[in-house]
């Protein structure tokens, strides 16, 4: 069934002459579910190898996405056409190179990788050494807003920092996600003068992200974009080294210490924030990175605004084109699909693309559409145009991101990030409810999806952002969808299987694009653009 939605326009009060135009601007949203499984089966097929970043299939995959744009008559806003060529550096760990020793005044101990500890590849140095003194604090965040200051009584100057994973459960979720991220983490430490930074896992985190499932990221290189100058982007020269304790490897380092890793683990139980204090004894760690460099495209486009003035400004909508590629493990089927990561979200702004393309009365303002790189090596395609955007970045009103939409059935409310730091709230709110859904609160703030996903990149340039996923209530009371949702996680996500052999539900892919097609056509029509919320927390760190 097709079903047509009307939207009335906002309508200016102070203009008449435009009230006549733009009084119920009729649209009608029919997203073709043909077409986005067709986008969804090409993109998620084996011959595209799982689209890792800098990859022959994620290069296909990009070509795909440009030549629909294309298809659509689509303005190209790219550097070359559609794409925008990103240049990053790919850093891999020589796994038998990290040594961790622990010298106390009882001796030296040797930490065993991977078992006891972790470490990433080294963006900046191919042979990395860091050696000195150790300070606890906290959880290593400063947070003025919450009063929070794990810094306060400690001095980590030429030291080496001992933080805890995570962040205060007392802490609001989306805020304490981005405070407790680790490039904030890491400058704070850098603030303080730290010269390398040892995180421990938490009872906490190990519920969220065990640290046995871990270890199967242990061969995935980090990848940094390279700036004019090649240097490699958010990365920190004053820190030499960092690494990751298991619980077993932080009870050792703890064992001589003011508080034991049990004592701290009783605080954390009652939300109490350890004090920082010195360590006794040295840390040094040594490891080999082997470095090269690969070049990986954004695919960029634009969809005209109607409106002379107002189509100098955009609403961006962004998805995310590449996976992580070959499974390590030697198994029959080792190629990472990603048909939900994040093949179905591109799938939608590819049909979004096309809505508009094909719409009588275009909105007033220009539509965006980005398709991102390297977002699973950490948001790095959506960072890169964040910083180096084709268009002014005061241009870009807002962000409304696609990432991951499982869909497989019939969701009756959706999930979206970052809705209540703005006034497109409302716009989510009035998209929904014309499709027949709800909007419910984060179900999971303990995984800190706001900084997941490659919204954030445009909400760290001042971009008010939502991000919306499928809803854990189910139209159909046959299904659960807490369980389905729980079940994709525990057996496909990033695994060979998330692929199209999947139950896929069509109606909930029309509705889902339906919904975002809507916030994006409401924002871009709207006379006012949108703007962050009074005192809102992301609004006065990063807005203008
Ligand atoms: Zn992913």
């Amino acid at each position: 069934m097709m079903k047509k939605i009307i939207i009335g326009a906002m309508v200016s009060a102070l203009s008449t002459v435009s009230l006549a135009q733009d009084k119920q601007q009729d649209v009608a949203f029919s997203p073709d579910t043909n077409r986005i499984k067709s986008h969804l089966f090409f993109l998620a097929d084996d011959l595209l190898e799982g689209r890792d970043t800098g990859s022959r299939g994620h290069d296909i995959a990009a070509l795909y996405i440009a030549t629909e744009f294309a298809k659509y008559g689509l303005k190209p806003m790219g550097t070359d056409g559609y794409m925008q060529a990103v240049d990053f550096r790919k850093a891999t760990l020589v796994q038998e190179s990290p040594s961790l020793t622990l010298t106390t005044d009882k001796g030296e101990t040797e930490l065993k990788y991977p078992k006891e500890y972790l470490t990433g590849p080294d963006l900046l140095d191919t042979q990395s050494s860091l050696k000195g003194k150790m300070v606890f604090a906290g959880y290593g965040i400063i947070a003025d807003e919450l009063e929070h200051n794990d810094y306060k009584d400690i001095d980590v100057e030429g030291k080496i920092v001992v933080i805890l994973s995570g962040k205060p459960k007392s802490f609001p979720s989306e805020m304490g996600a981005h405070l407790a991220s680790g490039s904030q983490k890491a400058q704070y430490a850098i603030d303080n003068g730290a010269i390398g930074m040892i995180s421990v896992t938490t009872p906490t985190a190990e519920k969220v992200r065990p640290y046995q499932s871990r270890l199967s990221y242990i061969h995935t290189p980090r990848l940094a974009w390279l700036d004019e100058n090649d240097k490699p982007a958010n990365t920190f020269e004053q820190l030499k080294g960092s690494a990751f304790l298991s619980e077993g490897a932080a009870r050792q380092l703890f064992d001589n210490a003011e508080m034991s890793l049990d004592e701290i683990y009783a605080m954390l139980e009652k939300d109490e924030t350890p004090p920082g204090f010195a360590i006794p004894g040295e840390i040094s760690l040594q490891k080999q990175s082997k470095h090269s460099q690969i070049t990986s495209p954004n695919v960029v486009a634009a969809v005209e605004g109607s409106d002379p003035e107002l189509k100098d400004e955009y609403v961006v909508f962004s998805a995310h084109s590449d996976h992580i590629g070959f499974a390590k493990t030697v198994k029959k089927d080792n190629i990472n699909n990603g048909a939900m990561d994040n093949a179905s979200g591109t799938a939608v702004m590819l049909e979004t693309a096309r809505l508009f393309s094909q719409m009588e009365n275009k909105p007033k303002r220009s539509i965006l559409f980005v398709s991102v790189t390297g977002e699973e090596k950490g948001l790095l395609g959506a960072d890169y145009f964040a910083h180096n955007p084709t268009v002014p970045v005061d241009k870009m009103v807002a962000n409304v991101n696609l990432d991951m939409p499982i869909l497989t059935y019939e969701f009756a409310d959706v999930i979206a990030f970052g809705a209540s730091h703005s006034d497109m709230k409302a716009s989510v709110t009035e998209a929904a409810n014309n499709a027949g859904i709800e909007l419910s609160p984060d179900p999971w703030p303990e995984q800190a999806l706001f900084t997941r996903s490659d919204h954030y990149a445009f909400v760290k340039q001042g971009v008010p952002s939502v991000f919306l996923v499928p809803g854990l209530k189910s139209k159909d009371p046959e299904v659960d969808g807490s369980k389905v949702f729980g079940q994709f996680l525990s057996t496909h996500y990033h695994m060979p299987s998330d692929d199209t052999n999947q139950n896929f539900n069509w109606d909930a892919a029309r509705t889902f694009a339906e919904v975002n097609a809507q916030i994006g056509f409401t924002l871009a029509t709207q006379e006012k653009a949108p703007t962050w919320n009074d005192g809102d927390f992301f609004g006065t760190t990063f807005g203008k």
